[in-house]
Order: C-alpha cells, then sequence, then structure tokens
C-alpha cells in the first residue's frame, strides 16, 4: 500500500512573507520554514499565532536558510507544543541564533511603545508573539546536516541539503519517499540565489526532482548585470568623497552587508575608488559578519582559497571598522573625513543609521545610498522616492544631500537566472508549485515554465493542499 503524501501552502502563498509549507506522509507530518509574516501589525499578529495544525502533532521542522521571514516564527511554534526537532544546516544554525534573539528584542521593545500609547487610550495591553526568553528553548532543538548529506527524516523519507547561494548556510532541500515500491523526489527551492556572487558558492543543482516547490520573487523581472551594479557603486562613492561627503548605507545585516563590503574591498584593492574607513554601525551585521568567517566551507573556492591559503580576510572584513555603542555611534558624527558608513535597519524603520540621517541628511556633500529593497510606508522608501523632508525621531528633517539606489544586490534569482537553474534540473520536474512570488511574477513565471520546461505549473492559494504521487 502507498501511503498519502500531500503539501500545503500555509504561507508565502501568493505573497512573498511568511513561508511556511506542511508536508504530510500517512500520518506523519512535518514542517518546511516557519517564517514570520510581515504586514500591518493585527493582520500579522493574527496571521502568525495561528497555525493550521496542532503544533503537538508536528515532527519536525526542516529549515532553508535563516532570513527571519523563513525562520522568524519558530519560537512561535515552539511555545505552542512543537515537541520536535529543527532541521537545518550549520551556518543556518549560527545565523538563526542571534538572528531569533534579536527579534524577540525587537518585538518586546515594540510592543513598550505600542502598549504606553495604548494606556493614554485606556486599551488592555498587547502580549508579544513571543520573548527573548522563548528562544532558548527553540535553538535548543536544532540538529545540523551538511549540504549533500542525506539523512533519514523518517522512515520511507531522505532529506538533502544542497547549495541555494542566497545567504551563508542557505540550502535548496530535497526530499525522498518511499512507499509501496514507489519513490518520489520532492525539492524545496526556499529562496534561490544568484550564480557568480561574491563570497558564496553558485545555486547546485539537486537530481532526479519529480515536484518542485520554487521561489518566484523575481518571476517578471531582470536583475541589472553585475558589472553595471558595481560601476555604479564605483561612481557613487567616487563622486561622494570626491566632494569631501560621506556616503552613509542603510544595509540589511545578513547577507547584504557582507556582499556590499566583499565589493567595497575588490574595489579598494583595484584602486579604482579611495581607500577610505568603512565602518560597520550594526551589532547584528558584526555578529553575523563573525558567524561569515567561521563558514569557510560555504564559500566559493575563489573565496575559500584567500580565506585558507592568503591571510584570511579575503572580503574586506579586516578593514572594517566596528562600532559598539551608541555613543561611538554618536562620535561617528564628529568625524571630518570622508568615510562610509553602513548601519541597520534596512529600511530605515528603526536601529542606528537614524542617527546618521538625522545629522547627515542636510549636508550637500553626503549620499545616502540604498542597496536593498525599500517597501511602501517605510523611511527609506520615501527617501528613495525623493522626499525633500522627512520626519526622523518625530522631527522634519531637511534633506539636502544626494539619493542614490542600486538594485543589483539582491540575493534572489531573477527570472533569467530561476529558468537557467529549473533549465538545469535533470530530468526535468513533472510538476512544479510556484510560491514566495506576488501574483503577477508568478503568473509571468509560470507561463514561461509551461513553455519550456513542460510542467504542470500551479500558484496554489494560502491554505491549498495538493496530493504528491500522479
Ligand atoms: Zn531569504
Amino acid at each position: 500500500m502507498t501511503l498519502p503524501l500531500g503539501i500545503s501552502f500555509q504561507g508565502a502563498a501568493r505573497t512573498v512573507t511568511g513561508s511556511r509549507h506542511l508536508v504530510r506522509f500517512g500520518p506523519r507530518s512535518w514542517l518546511f520554514d516557519c517564517g514570520i509574516y510581515q504586514g500591518h501589525r493585527e493582520e500579522a499578529d493574527r496571521v502568525n499565532r495561528a497555525f493550521a495544525f496542532a503544533p503537538a502533532e508536528l515532527e519536525a521542522v526542516v529549515l532553508s536558510h535563516a532570513h527571519l521571514d523563513h525562520s522568524g516564527n519558530l519560537p512561535t511554534l515552539v511555545r505552542q507544543g512543537f515537541p520536535g526537532a529543527i532541521h537545518l544546516t550549520p551556518a543556518t544554525a549560527d545565523l538563526a541564533r542571534p538572528l531569533l534573539a534579536d527579534s524577540a528584542f525587537l518585538m518586546e521593545r515594540d510592543l513598550e511603545h505600542v502598549n504606553r500609547r495604548g494606556q493614554a487610550k485606556k486599551q488592555p495591553p498587547r502580549k508579544p508573539l513571543y520573548r527573548p526568553a522563548d528562544v532558548l528553548p527553540t535553538l535548543e532543538r536544532f540538529e545540523t546536516h551538511g549540504y549533500r548529506e542525506p539523512w533519514p527524516l523518517a522512515e520511507g523519507v531522505e532529506v538533502e541539503f544542497w547549495d541555494a547561494g542566497h545567504i551563508l548556510g542557505s540550502a535548496v532541500t530535497t526530499f525522498e519517499f518511499r512507499s509501496g515500491g514507489r519513490t518520489l523526489r520532492l525539492g524545496m527551492t526556499g529562496d534561490l540565489g544568484r550564480y557568480r556572487r561574491p563570497i558564496l558558492r553558485d545555486p547546485d543543482v539537486p537530481a532526479g526532482v519529480d515536484v518542485l516547490v520554487l521561489e518566484s520573487t523575481y518571476g517578471d523581472r531582470l536583475h541589472p548585470p553585475e558589472e553595471e551594479t558595481v560601476r555604479e557603486l564605483q561612481e557613487t562613492v567616487t563622486r561622494t568623497l570626491g566632494r569631501g561627503g560621506r556616503l552613509i548605507v542603510p544595509s540589511f545585516a545578513v547577507g547584504r552587508t557582507q556582499e556590499l563590503v566583499a565589493t567595497l574591498h575588490d574595489l579598494i584593492e583595484r584602486r579604482a575608488i579611495p581607500d577610505v574607513p568603512i565602518f560597520v554601525d550594526s551589532p547584528l551585521a558584526r555578529v553575523a559578519t563573525g558567524v561569515y568567517r567561521q563558514h569557510p566551507e560555504c564559500f566559493d573556492a575563489e573565496t575559500h582559497d584567500a580565506f585558507v591559503n592568503h591571510g584570511g580576510a579575503p572580503f574586506g572584513f579586516a578593514r572594517l571598522r566596528y562600532v559598539s555603542s551608541a555613543e561611538e555611534s554618536k562620535a561617528l558624527n564628529e568625524r571630518e573625513e570622508p568615510c562610509i558608513i553602513i548601519a541597520g535597519s534596512g529600511m530605515c524603520e528603526g536601529g542606528r543609521v537614524l542617527h546618521h540621517l538625522r545629522y547627515g541628511l542636510g549636508e550637500p556633500r553626503n549620499t545616502v545610498l540604498f542597496v536593498g529593497y525599500q517597501a511602501e510606508g517605510t523611511l527609506g522608501r520615501r527617501l528613495r522616492d525623493g522626499a525633500e523632508v522627512v520626519n526622523i525621531f518625530g522631527e522634519p528633517a531637511r534633506r539636502l544631500c544626494e539619493v542614490a539606489a542600486l538594485d543589483g544586490f539582491s540575493a534572489h534569482a531573477d527570472q533569467a537566472e530561476i529558468l537557467d537553474w529549473v533549465g538545469r534540473l535533470d530530468p526535468a520536474p513533472r510538476r512544479i508549485f510556484l510560491v514566495h512570488g506576488e501574483v503577477g511574477p508568478a503568473e509571468t513565471l509560470a507561463g514561461l515554465l509551461r513553455e519550456r520546461v513542460g510542467a504542470e505549473v500551479t500558484i496554489p492559494a494560502p491554505g491549498e493542499e495538493a496530493a504528491l504521487w500522479s
């Protein structure tokens, strides 16, 4: 008898946030990713607290990578009685520890503000999704597995991680199910990375996937060529430093900061930009950069060679000056010499970058450089859209500095890169489910995949279930 096998898409279905997919095999079930849903406060709170299954009955979680939209709701799951292990790569484990701790800390602090405001309006206090104390029991569940080292998840189920090339430790995962003399291989991309990027290896191609769950964030878009992005970065840095200004880069702590630093380091080595100090003013980015250093096994050949054989700091991490205390951070603003400051948060919604913006926006010599996506409604988006007056810490600030943006630093494969990667799967998957994308990009990609791969392509609705044996 063949056990029933199915998947239900409980998050990141027709959207890019809150990745969560439930795999059922006979009486057992596992969750693939348990990301936090980011959106308007009330809706997000509801989505994040409510699981459409009993966490106590779940056997295990398999995690694709450490980004919070894939890992950030794990403490809620543990709080609600999930008893099992969380399987992940060693580098993902090391990145997830500080990220989850930071997430719990920010949630608590954010809620203090909300409750203080609510108190004035006599509203009942809200409770955080989870607290810092919930993070430790979550971390204790971690069980690590290297790339290309298959392990048995349960009887008749074998799992394997493959390089995804997205951030340190990120994995494409395959599940091989065996029942009643039949075999099915299910591939889950998590977030698919890119080819020829600094530091990490290119996305790996797993063998023989029958059914593929594929991300589609940039299913309708192409990233600018790398040379163009590097040239624009070089020009922006040169222009800013040339007029004696500072470059302020709001940046995400994990992935983006390390790639940007590697690229700046390379430009300095080639004498394409002046050798000025690079300050990293983000405690989380400092920790994350440390984790990158601890995992040379994830590096591409070039970075690995430079790291292991040539002095240990090839991608510019030795060049960085870390800013520890808030006092040091403020003192940075007294500096007269040109410099580069990388600070969180990436969309300017909080963090130390706000101090640098408050001080730096009014100086025409400076540049604020965006290297990541700026969501609607954020301060980063308003600045990127050219606002001349913005509110910082509740006070209006006039912008006289330059604002620039580079789109080429994305850690997600674009349309061509997704098609290229799927095209390398041999044999081609017969069925593809598109997740982690808005409907528009997913539909464009679905059309191209039907045409080129000949697979049956579905864009599942939230909560939709599918049986997997054909
Ligand atoms: Zn990601």
